[in-house]
């Protein structure tokens, strides 16, 4: 489902880095491990397709993702990637219910808001769809970043430390709520974390 060969990346001038080959059946999983600055990050958005390589190949259900035009790769990652990023992408004028519903509209256009309401339900936002992104608390700004991760039912789920702000029931829910979406939609789900807490719920760890 997600493979990668040979994968480097340098920013500008700098050194660079060389990362480990990855190769995920479908519903196979992977914990990216490493301290600070060791460059987990670079490796997810490489793998994302937000950064081409310096060097190497990303394949996403079969497809190299290099060869995609920008328009294409757009389109692809918005059908079959999910992404939950550290820095959030909302659209801050709109409510949550709203911010789910967009997600939906693009590239697909699904309204489900069956989907809509049992995902806000399971991460302890059913309570919150009419407020606006920014009145929500850290927490549950991280749990609507990942509803929006998964709403479409992604093959393959990159998650950059999904569980830093959140405390140890909400951690587990989380973890427990990734695991079983992509068992539902028999896709992978890669996460990069220093959180230990973590580590006990994966078999398939690399640290780089
Ligand atoms: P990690 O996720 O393991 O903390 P990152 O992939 O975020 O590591 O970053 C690794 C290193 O790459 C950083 O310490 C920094 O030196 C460099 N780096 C990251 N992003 C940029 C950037 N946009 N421009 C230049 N250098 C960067």
């Amino acid at each position: 489902m997600v493979k990668t060969t040979g994968l480097s990346y340098s920013y500008g001038t700098e050194a660079g880095f060389s990362f480990p080959d990855i190769d995920l059946n479908p519903t196979e999983h992977l914990l990216i491990l490493g301290p600070s600055g060791v460059g987990k990050t670079t490796l997810l958005y490489l793998m994302a397709g937000l950064l081409q390589p310096s060097k190497g190949n990303v394949f996403i259900d079969g497809t190299d993702i290099s060869s995609l035009s920008r328009r294409q790769l757009d389109k692809f990652r918005g059908e079959h990637v999910g992404l939950i990023f550290q820095q959030y992408h909302f659209v801050n004028s709109l409510n949550v219910a709203e911010n789910l519903k967009l997600r939906q509209s693009f590239p697909k256009k699904i309204d489900d808001k069956k989907r809509a309401m049992e995902l806000a339900e399971r991460l302890g936002l059913a309570d919150h769809l009419t407020k606006k992104v920014s009145n929500l608390s850290q927490g549950q700004q991280q749990r609507l970043a990942i509803a929006l991760g998964i709403i479409h039912q992604p093959k393959v789920i990159f998650a950059d430390e999904p569980t830093s702000n959140l405390d140890d029931a909400n951690c587990d829910t989380v973890i427990e709520l990734l695991k079983e979406e992509a068992t539902i939609s028999k896709s992978s789900l890669v996460i990069i974390t220093h959180d230990f807490r973590v580590k006990s719920h994966f078999k398939n760890q690399v640290t780089l």
